[in-house]
């Protein structure tokens, strides 16, 4: 350790002053990481882990990336900080022009702010502003339309359209009402719908809801292909493009929360890439900045531009702004991010790397405590059962899947499971051994907490 205070010092300070992010901390035990390097986290005591989850959803490219840190380097000896409020600088402007040449087609402008939750709030707050200032108005469309159990951010507009019952049930009072729809589960499908059937299914019920309430509903809000913070929810194939085919034809802005699923982690930089889909809005954070920097960056079209723009007095400005939206030194990390995509051709890489992902899930698979095994991409998800035929969850209060991921860390591995819902998302940068490294802990960690079990495949 670099400065004079003691471990237990610093552990005692951590439990007395920091609050954590979800977490109950009268049972809080400190992990102190002092440095990182590749995907090892590295702590005060000099300890390895592989960090599993890209310290949720960020790394993309590991930790100290010599590219990203010269990047941030650089910036800093021209300028760490800009407003956005009627000034601008090249790496935030380059950053702009980037994206959206990047971004599926149509989404021409950026709006930046500083995190996920704040990238939504944009978007529903658009979406609202343009139905009241387009060529023809339609001040009732002021409703939203979200799924159960969607995740995206924290504050109160991001709850709202939120649907984790154990996280903001609480907070019901202070939230807007919302359209619900029911998380399109591939998995956990209704009585008698087949695999085959459940995008019909669920666009089915999508076109009901739209046929009903169209004229009062603003925008659709999804997190595309997979919702994350649900239990990684994995929606069936086609359903994606139907959710846009629906709205459009119905007259409803589509917003794509790809703050998690974003940034290469599905396999393409975007994951609305895969079903060809072309969002109202496209909402990134996370791994924006490679995980170094709290940029976020909501896009959208020039249509929904153009109902912004008129002379000062005609009050059709988008009166909304964070602080630090388009900061700079975040700006340069998310153009340096980018550049790496670029130069270690990244997504192309990853095939292997998600060969061998699968491979392993597939034996895990075969435990008889694994429901199933999930994979998008770089996103592995392990779904614990009490029942596998019947595949029912066992009780959150046992918290199965955080035994699982402290036995995983004893072995050196840093993992954090979504309830019941075990979660592989290791930088994009990881390597064939590290993958096997994760999954043998993971695996480690099933058999040590839930019981042995020898497959044949073993
Ligand atoms: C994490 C997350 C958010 C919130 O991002 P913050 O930066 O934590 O505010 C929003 N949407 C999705 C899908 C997320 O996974």
């Amino acid at each position: 350790m670099e400065s004079n205070e003691s471990y237990d010092e610093l552990a005692a300070w951590d439990r007395t002053h920091v609050w954590h992010a979800f977490t109950q901390m009268q049972e809080y035990e400190p992990l102190i990481i002092e440095r990182a390097q590749g995907c090892t986290l590295i702590d005060v005591h000099g300890r390895r882990y592989l960090d599993g989850v890209s310290s949720l959803w960020c790394n993309v490219h590991g930790h100290r990336h010599p590219k990203l840190d010269a990047a941030i380097r650089a910036q800093l000896d021209k300028v760490a900080h800009v407003t956005s409020l009627g000034l601008s600088n090249p790496t935030t402007i380059r950053l702009a022009k980037r994206l959206c040449d990047l971004a599926p087609r149509g989404l021409e402008h950026v709006f930046f702010s500083d995190s996920g939750a704040t990238a939504v709030e944009v978007a529903l707050k658009m979406a609202f502003q343009y139905w009241r200032q387009c060529d023809e108005p339609r001040p009732r469309k002021s409703q939203y339309i979200a799924l159960d159990a969607a995740y995206h951010g924290d504050t109160l507009g991001s709850v709202s359209v939120g649907g984790v019952a154990r996280f903001h049930e609480m907070f019901r009072p202070l939230l807007f009402d919302v359209l619900r729809l029911p998380a399109p589960d591939a998995y956990r499908l209704p009585a008698g719908i087949s695999r085959e059937d459940a995008a019909q299914h669920y666009l089915q019920q999508l076109a009901r809801l739209l046929n009903e309430h169209a004229d009062q509903v603003a925008a659709l809000v999804i997190e595309p292909l997979v919702q994350c913070a649900a239990g990684m929810v994995m929606h069936p194939a086609g359903y994606l493009r139907g959710v846009r085919e629906l709205t459009r034809k119905h007259n409803v802005l589509l917003i794509a929360d790809e703050v998690a699923v974003g940034m290469g982690r599905t396999g393409r930089m975007f994951a609305c890439e895969q079903e060809d889909v072309s969002p109202d809005f496209l909402c990134l954070a996370k791994g924006l900045t490679g995980g170094y920097m709290p940029v976020a960056a909501t896009l959208t079209t020039d249509e929904v531009w153009k109902a912004f723009l008129g002379d000062y007095a005609s009050s059709r400005t988008f009166f909304h702004g964070h602080t630090f939206g388009g900061n700079p030194l975040g700006c340069a990390a998310a153009l340096a991010t980018l550049d790496v995509f670029e130069e270690e051709q990244t997504l192309a890489n990853l095939q292997p790397k998600m060969a061998r992902l699968a491979e392993h899930l597939a034996r895990i698979a075969a435990h008889p405590h694994v429901g199933q095994v999930r994979q998008c991409g770089m996103l592995g998800a392990i779904d614990l059962v009490a029942d596998k035929g019947a595949r029912t969850p066992f009780p959150w209060e046992e918290k199965r899947g955080l035994r699982v991921c402290e036995h995983a860390l004893t072995q050196g591995v840093w993992i954090r499971p979504l309830g019941n819902v075990l979660v592989l998302m290791p930088p994009l940068a990881i390597s064939l051994a590290e993958i096997d490294q994760l999954c043998a802990a993971t695996a480690a960690g099933i058999h040590a907490t839930l019981g042995e079990h020898r497959s044949s495949k073993q």
